[in-house]
């Protein structure tokens, strides 16, 4: 099957005018100028018409169980408050309540053209229950905390490698997730490095999100430092950078993803780059709790993989009456309100290639190359072709059409 379109933008190379993708058994088999589609022209076609042709967006970072949370919380005074506003929001919480929000999030990410996710799963039965659930490309990470709970870390990461090694295989991979290094101990840390090389899963945290986080592990003060005294041993506090400590325990040698890195000390950012560790960046999430600049160049000055994610619907604010939703668009659009040194292009591929070296994905999604998946968008454009990039980059609403390995997942009603 061929598809046509007025611009073809595969990211991985320069944008073409009426563009054309082969594409056979799922995957991408040609991709390139419309003209230059010899031998194929038989193929049935598909004219996606006045559109431009993306590859379908990676998502390297979100909570899809809290969605229904979406500007329900008002930003807080500090970072410890919206934790507490969060463990509250979910302790009035069933089951059925964070299925309904997953399956929210998860026709969200279709409309508005993500095609493959990094979800982070709090709550294990959700694993059962939602990964044959929904097309996407759905790579799951298990957090694990273990402070409030003080239960023995061994048995906590000893449950979820039971959990995930007993899932059927679905369209993505699995890993670990440790939520951040404040909720959960040493020790666990240490049993989610060893569980993770064994069975070659990736790990993904919260690093250095917050002031207070930063300035807990690296000078035993603050906000974070004193809410924390009476639940946690703060032994390892003080001692050095969030980035510092996730490097001595093991974490940056697993293909780690860390979220966020808003607070850098000196050589963190060569420190993660060279592990080849990826970070996440979250534009929205990042606003509504108004952290400092994220420290972006520092990070791609040394080499780090910066990607982009939406975080959860629990960290955004409404605007206006309108709820926020987990479109990366409106993250790219963020962005680039917030980054004018970056070019349209580094944005797209922040949103697209990163995303998918994150998640040691490079081969298959994240462009549209021979031999990747046929997963791609077609958002609506009528301009010229020099400003398509631009455009795709401040596109909001609803995407005219999603596809996963070359099927139709989501067409706009009157596309
Ligand atoms: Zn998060």
């Amino acid at each position: 099957m061929i598809f046509r379109s007025r611009i073809l933008v595969s990211v991985t190379a320069p944008p073409l005018a009426d563009g054309a993708v082969f594409v056979s058994a799922g995957q991408v088999i040609w991709a390139g100028a419309w003209k230059d589609l010899v031998g194929h022209v038989s193929d049935s076609v598909v004219d996606l018409g006045d559109a431009i042709l993306l590859p379908g967006l990676v998502n390297a970072h979100c909570h899809l169980e809290y969605t229904s949370m979406a500007g329900a919380l008002p930003p807080p005074r500090t970072f410890p408050d919206w934790i507490k506003s969060i463990v509250t929001a979910k302790s009035d919480w069933c089951f059925s309540d964070y299925s309904v929000s997953w399956l929210n999030g998860a026709r969200q990410l279709l409309r508005t053209g993500t095609t493959t996710v990094a979800d982070i799963v709090s709550v294990p039965e959700l694993l059962d229950v939602t990964r044959d659930a929904s097309p996407l490309r759905v790579h799951s990470f298990l957090e694990m905390t273990g402070v409030r709970s003080r239960r023995n870390p061994r048995e906590i990461v000893g449950d979820a490698v039971e959990l995930l090694k007993g899932l059927p295989t679905a369209h993505g991979t699995v890993g670990l997730s440790p939520h951040a290094l404040y909720s959960t101990t040493p020790t666990l840390l240490k049993e989610a490095v060893q569980a993770a090389k064994e069975n070659q899963w990736r790990v993904t945290m919260h690093v250095a999100e917050s002031q207070a986080e930063f300035d807990m592990f690296m000078f035993a003060r603050g906000p974070m430092f004193d809410w924390l005294a009476p639940q946690r041993d703060r032994a390892d506090c003080g001692v050095g950078s969030p980035v510092r400590i996730c490097e001595q325990s093991g974490l940056l040698d697993l293909g780690f993803i860390a979220a966020h890195v808003n607070y850098l000390w000196q050589d963190d950012a060569q420190r993660l780059a060279a592990h080849r560790a990826s970070v996440v960046h979250c534009p929205q999430s990042h606003a509504y709790f108004r952290h400092h600049r994220f420290p972006r160049v520092e990070l791609q000055h040394a080499g780090v993989n910066v990607a982009l994610g939406t975080d959860s619907l629990a960290s955004t604010r409404m605007a206006g009456s309108i709820k926020p939703t987990l479109s990366l668009f409106d993250e790219m659009r963020a962005l680039a309100q917030t980054d004018s040194l970056l070019a349209p292009r580094d944005i797209l591929e922040m949103a697209t290639v990163h995303g998918a070296r994150a998640l040691g994905l490079s081969q298959s999604v994240g462009g549209l190359f021979p031999g990747s998946f046929a997963d791609f968008i077609a958002i609506p454009y009528c301009g010229c072709f020099e400003e398509a990039e631009e455009f795709a980059i401040s596109y909001s609403g609803t995407v005219n059409s999603t596809w996963i390995a070359g099927s139709c997942v989501w067409q706009k009603p009157d596309c």
